[in-house]
C-alpha cells in the first residue's frame, strides 16, 4: 500500500497513539499496528485494526481525562 501524501512505500509499524474522544479526554493506545510513511511520516490505520479501535473507544471510561491501554491486551 502507498502513502496518500506522497505516494511512497508504507511500513508496518507498531506505535503508540493518541485518541482525543471528548472535549477533555484523552485515550493513549499502545502497540498500536500501523502503516507509516517512511518518507513523510504519514500514517495509516488499516480497516480491522480502526475497528478494534472504535471498540476500544466505545467501552472506555469517557470521565477520565486520560487513560493508557494496550492493543495487545484488548
Ligand atoms: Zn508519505
Amino acid at each position: 500500500m502507498r502513502c496518500q501524501n506522497c505516494g511512497c512505500e508504507l511500513e508496518k509499524k507498531i506505535t503508540d497513539l493518541p485518541f482525543k474522544i471528548t472535549h477533555d479526554s484523552i485515550i493513549i493506545i499502545k502497540k498500536l499496528p500501523v502503516l507509516q510513511c517512511q518518507n513523510c511520516n504519514e500514517y495509516l490505520i488499516e480497516d480491522p485494526v480502526m475497528k478494534k479501535v472504535e471498540n476500544i473507544l466505545c467501552k472506555v471510561d469517557k470521565t477520565a481525562e486520560l487513560e493508557i491501554l494496550s492493543y495487545a491486551a484488548v
